[in-house]
């Protein structure tokens, strides 16, 4: 017959434990540890406080950002389960040194960062040029989008929100009639009254929220001044194209250093086009080095790498300006890389449609003629992309909707829209950035060093997006958003000091 060892749940035990040995030297906790009790100014924060002669003491900030790098460093970002953490795990409660602060103290303190997370972030970019983790000679840039604490079922153009809030009304009164009517016969239901009395009031609610945020914000502008959609919950976040579908969300930006892969500077925007954000990103990257003691050119003659979504005669023109060896492809480059592998059977289907001379001008009415014979009207005299000048004409929506060779027809934007666009290019800028780009990117030099951009700036995302898990945000506005996505970024540099750094490497 099988033995087996006893075991018995009734017993005691006691466990002595130490709270610095759980923090192990060569560990990220400890470099956690460490940065926060040594090297970052965390005297920044007292100014905040006013309890000196009245009020109890606070929570010690230097405990309440220990805990919260460590939990976003385990994909933890919700406050209550980093406060279930302090009370449960070892690490966090050795770190916290057995402080259990409530989730509503974290909540406030992370949200709160909003003067504090850069010269943090600082602070670690120092240590990690300290112990030598940064090149300083490539980087590259590139962002992630991610889903926002709001709900896409609350964003339109002022137009639909109140077509939505007028829906709500109507709805509201027909119930409230209901009700009326119900009231006057007999036996009713008091659960289901109650029921939909509640719903009722929930439907008030969201009525006078979309009211209110009506008569408090303004329209949103977009691209050649058309309204974008606005969100009630989040109206600094924006709607999306990601290749999971499109989301309310925010756009993480990072650049990135190729030495250790550490990030020098990084940004959340509530507007999905990468190319936005190349300039941004620069400067507040110059600003990051100025304020860690180097050279205000620090850039000057690096080489920096971004994708075709950064391609735009503004990025190129600011690489040029801060003189930055910049390689930026446009979107054909694939196409014309013969080691890319593009497959033919894409190239041969955009070959089949229809080109700008399938199309008939017609000089007296300036508008052309479809091989559908629908009439495109002009729609822009000037519109500039990628330093040409076209002239835009645009099909009525209903003519392309029902049309039978849509799929075969112009603009692949227009193939998916519901109409379509034939762009006339009429002369070009004095200078074309977009073709000058294009032509280095095509040297053998461009070629050898475009693709290091995969290698530098993809891992980091991976590491964000996957080892640490941040799949959305949860604080709403870009600044809350900003401070979430720095102490992210701050994560991922500790732990190449961690990792790398001489005095934190695992002994
Ligand atoms: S999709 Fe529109 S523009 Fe194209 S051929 Fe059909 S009707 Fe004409």
């Amino acid at each position: 017959m099988a033995k087996y060892k006893h075991y018995n749940y009734s017993q005691n035990v006691l466990i002595p434990l130490s709270l610095s040995e759980q923090i192990a030297p060569g560990t990220l906790e400890f470099a956690i540890n460490v940065l926060v009790e040594e090297r970052m100014d965390m005297s920044r924060f007292d100014a905040k406080f006013k309890n000196d002669e009245t009020g109890c003491r606070a929570y010690n900030p230097k405990i309440l950002l220990k805990i919260i790098l460590l939990a976003y460093s385990r994909g933890i970002i919700h406050s209550r389960k980093i406060e279930r953490e302090c009370k449960k795990n070892v690490t966090f409660m050795a770190l916290s040194c057995w402080q259990e602060p409530d989730h509503s103290t974290i909540a406030a303190f992370a949200s709160n960062l909003k003067e504090e997370i850069k010269p943090l972030f600082r602070d670690v970019l120092l240590v990690c040029e300290e112990v030598n983790l940064l090149g300083g000679t490539e980087f590259s840039l590139d962002g992630c989008k991610l889903p926002s604490n709001a709900s896409m079922r609350w964003s339109g153009t002022f137009s639909t929100l109140n077509e939505k809030k007028e829906k709500i009304e109507r709805r509201v009164a027909y119930m409230l009639e209901e009700q009326i009517e119900a009231d006057r016969r007999e036996g009713k239901d008091g659960s289901e009254e109650t029921r939909k009395a509640k719903h009722i009031e929930k439907l008030k609610k969201q009525a006078a929220r979309i009211e209110k945020f009506l008569q408090e914000n303004e329209p949103k502008p977009g691209k050649q001044f058309k309204e974008v959609r606005s969100n009630v919950t989040d109206n600094e976040s924006a709607m999306m194209t990601t290749p999971h579908g499109t989301i309310q969300g925010y756009n993480g930006q990072a650049l990135v250093d190729s030495k250790h892969q550490v990030i020098v500077e990084g940004e959340a925007f509530g507007w999905g086009q990468d190319h936005h954000h190349l300039e941004p990103v620069v400067e507040g990257a110059q600003e990051n080095m100025k304020e860690i003691g180097k050279e205000d050119n620090y850039f000057k003659d690096a080489i920096l790498t971004a994708d075709t979504a950064y391609h735009s005669t503004e990025s190129i023109k600011k690489c040029e300006e801060e003189e930055i060896d910049a390689y930026i492809p446009d979107k054909d480059y694939r196409k014309r890389h013969p080691g890319l592998n593009v497959k033919q059977s894409s190239i041969d289907s955009r070959r089949r449609k229809f080109s700008a001379e399938d199309f008939t001008y017609d000089e007296a009415a300036d508008e052309y003629e479809c091989p559908m014979g629908k009439r495109l009207k002009l729609s822009t005299k000037k519109a500039k992309a990628h330093g040409i000048v076209y002239r835009r004409y645009q099909a009525d929506p209903r003519d392309c909707e029902m049309c039978t060779v849509r799929q075969g027809c112009i603009s692949k934007k227009g193939e998916r829209g519901k109409r379509k666009l034939l762009m006339i290019p009429i002369g070009s800028e004095s200078r074309n950035y977009s073709k000058e780009m294009a032509a280095k990117i095509d040297t053998d030099r461009g070629r050898e060093v475009y693709p290091h951009r995969v290698r530098i700036v993809e891992p980091v995302f991976a590491n964000i997006r996957t080892q640490k898990r941040l799949d959305r945000f949860t604080l709403r506005g870009k600044i809350k958003v900003n401070i979430q996505w720095l102490l992210y970024c701050m994560v991922h540099n500790i732990e190449k000091i961690a990792n790398f750094g001489p005095e934190f490497a695992v002994v």
